[in-house]
């Protein structure tokens, strides 16, 4: 047990022992969190606003005010060779690990994008960040925060880590989880039969008039098309004993129309269910894939939920917004409707261009509610690697393996979960998706051969953190 007491004003109390219980769910120790008292046993750690508590012989963090404010400009500096985020300027001795711990979850630094770059669903491009964040958006800052503290901690406290709940099952060292957004299943439905002919007439690019021939021949017969990845991924995911999960897009109640969501679905092609139904038989997993503009109806969150599981025959628990289109501004809006239609997890927090951390962490955690001041009843699993980050025309199929890689040994090394999103209709690596199996292959089979990973479902995963996080808590 890592006693903790707090010396800060009451009203950031549950942000810094929000802050602590995920530390303790990283580093498999329990973990108190108390108001400090003079006379009480002596804690560990010390989180205060008072400069003489520095020398009560505990591990002193100072409270910085500043960090809670979205306004505060921050950068990152070395300590003891980890990167930390912290006010800019701030030397080691003086950073609030806590603080900025608690930024960083809940995207505080995100309020500084300016408005001219949001677009219509409020995303940005990584480039609109504050540079400092921009150059640190591909580190789990979050988890070099826990891991530093734990080296402060035990210079004097040795025996802290001599009992750790493990992270994983079976002694595996990180987690895998495949997933694949199905935001396309038909070349020959009639929106993408126009789109591709539009996109050749328009681009002059002959990968569109393939794509619109080869539609031609799969009218009204998805079945075997190129775009339906779901047999495909089932042999490419046998092969390899693992389990992926299919987020479904699936629009049914009426929406704000967006260009940008799905033009061939589950809901509109005569898809062969039972080839669902067998894969989720097998121990595959399938979730929500929300579109553009749910927010604005509770119901399509409902609705969709229970569609896809009358079509399948079982529940499901998890989705991912279309777009990662949640609300960016408020994530905790979002999060509260998903709660509200019964979903267990997301996974929709990610950068929508590069590869990286948004959330400045690799492990599932519980996301703030910051207006009821309180975490929330959902866990975030969020993605750090998705096929169009490494993968396009002008990147070389060696670099796009080296970069995926690269994310993944991040996330070995911190032990966490390294949440893959290719798109379900990938699988044909042909088209404009030329090379993304071959990408992955690449980067899995090294992965799976070593067997230090845990390949499992975003949902087992999730159960398995909730189950481990309950067990730390009632230590
Ligand atoms: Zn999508």
């Amino acid at each position: 047990m890592i006693r903790v007491a707090t010396s800060i004003p009451e009203s950031f109390h549950p942000q810094a022992e929000y802050v602590f219980r995920f530390f303790s769910h990283l580093w498999g120790i329990p973990v108190s969190v108390s108001r400090y008292r003079p006379q009480a046993e002596k804690p560990d750690i010390i989180y205060s606003s008072n400069y003489q508590h520095r020398d009560q012989g505990a591990v002193y963090i100072p409270f910085n005010k500043q960090l809670y404010d979205a306004a505060c400009r921050c950068d990152s500096v070395e300590c003891d060779g980890l990167r930390l985020w912290s006010e800019a300027g701030a030397a080691c001795a003086s950073h609030d690990l806590v603080g900025s711990s608690y930024r960083l979850l809940t995207f505080l630094d995100e309020q500084q994008v300016p408005l001219d770059c949001l677009d219509r669903r409020g995303t940005f491009f990584s480039h609109a960040l504050p540079v400092p964040r921009q150059q640190t958006a591909h580190l789990p800052l979050v988890d070099y925060h826990a891991q530093y503290l734990l080296q402060q901690l035990t210079r004097s406290r040795p025996d802290v880590v001599r009992s750790v709940v493990p992270k994983w099952p079976g002694g595996k060292k990180y987690a895998i989880a495949m997933t694949h957004d199905t935001d396309a299943v038909s070349l020959g439905a009639a929106k993408e039969l126009a789109t591709n002919l539009a996109k050749f007439v328009m681009q002059r690019d002959r990968t569109f008039l393939d794509m619109f021939a080869s539609g031609v021949r799969y009218i009204g017969q998805p079945t075997g098309n190129p775009f339906f990845g779901f047999p495909l991924w089932r042999e490419f995911e046998a092969h390899r004993q693992v389990r992926s999960c299919f987020y479904l897009y699936a629009k049914v109640v009426p929406l704000r129309n967006d260009i940008n969501n799905c033009k061939s679905s589950v809901v509109e092609q005569r898809i062969d269910w039972q080839i669902l139904r067998r894969l989720a038989a097998d121990g595959w997993e399938f979730g929500f894939h929300a579109p553009i503009d749910s927010e604005s109806k509770l119901e399509s969150f409902v609705e969709g939920k229970r569609w896809i599981e009358e079509k399948l025959e079982t529940p499901i628990h998890g989705l991912r917004h279309h777009y990662l289109a949640l609300n960016w501004k408020q994530p905790h809006v979002s999060f509260r409707q998903h709660i509200d239609a019964g979903f267990r997890y997301d996974t929709s927090i990610a950068w929508k261009d590069i590869a990286g951390f948004r959330a400045a962490t690799c492990h599932p955690f519980q996301p703030f509610d910051s207006e009821q001041g309180k975490p929330l009843d959902i866990y975030e699993l969020p993605i750090c690697l998705m096929d169009g980050n490494i993968i396009n025309d002008t990147i070389d199929v060696s670099n796009s393996i080296e970069a995926g890689l690269g994310i993944i040994r991040t996330v070995k090394e911190q032990g966490g979960v390294a949440v893959l999103d290719w798109h379900t209709e990938t699988a044909c690596n042909a088209y404009n998706y030329k090379n993304y199996l071959t990408v992955l292959r690449h980067i899995l089979e090294p992965l799976l051969e070593d067997g230090d990973a845990w390949i499992a479902t975003p949902w087992e995963i999730t159960q398995h953190w909730q189950h481990r996080s309950v067990k730390l808590e009632a230590a």
